[in-house]
């Protein structure tokens, strides 16, 4: 029987809103296990849920979900044909930085939904999912915007979208970006 992504993503998903794995599972209300077709060729990877991702259980819904969303569109796609996913599953306290503890205990639902999907392009967000997926030693501000493949899988580093909202001087970097990203993936 052929092996059904869509079923293993939502297996997946199932098991991220029941895990007990770390302490943030105690303050959420929801877990936020990520979102997108299985076939997505393009994948935006952030760092964690917000207060908005975590009350609708949906990732990037907040302000900075919304430029990325926008910018997505504006790219000439459709938001539903890429998958949009996090480092962390669960809201950490009030924002805060992910614990590297808490990214060692989750990293496998990120990593599992990559394999599943097999995007051919990866856009990490920020600096979480630059330094797990591609390497701890890269500092977004040199590499950003660079096309490097580790392991087979082509990435696109570019800044989070709450960097871009703190600071407007990113803008056109960051839509470049996707713009870049979506050629990349889409042709
Ligand atoms: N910031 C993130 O990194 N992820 C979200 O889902 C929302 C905000």
């Amino acid at each position: 029987m052929p092996v059904d992504v869509e079923d293993l993503l939502e297996q997946i998903a199932i098991q991220v809103r029941a895990c007990t794995n770390c302490a943030l599972h105690k303050g959420r209300a929801n877990a936020v296990p990520g979102e997108g077709p299985p076939d997505a060729e393009l994948m935006f990877v952030g760092e964690a849920p917000g207060a908005d991702e975590d009350r609708q259980g949906r990732p990037f819904v907040g302000r900075s979900g919304q430029l990325l969303r926008r910018t997505i569109v504006e790219a000439g796609l459709q938001e539903a044909e890429v998958f949009i996913g996090n480092v962390l599953k669960c809201r950490p306290p009030g924002n805060r930085d992910p614990l590297d503890g808490e990214i060692a205990t989750c990293r496998h639902y990120l990593e599992a939904q990559i394999s599943l999907v097999r995007p051919k392009v990866i856009v990490t967000l920020g600096r979480f999912s630059l330094n797990l997926l591609i390497s701890p030693e890269l500092k977004i501000s040199k590499v950003r915007g660079q096309h490097i493949r580790r392991g087979g899988q082509l990435f696109l580093p570019t800044w989070h979208p709450s960097a871009v909202l703190r600071n407007n001087n990113l803008l056109p970097e960051f839509k470049r970006d996707i713009v870049v990203a979506k050629k990349l993936a889409y042709g």
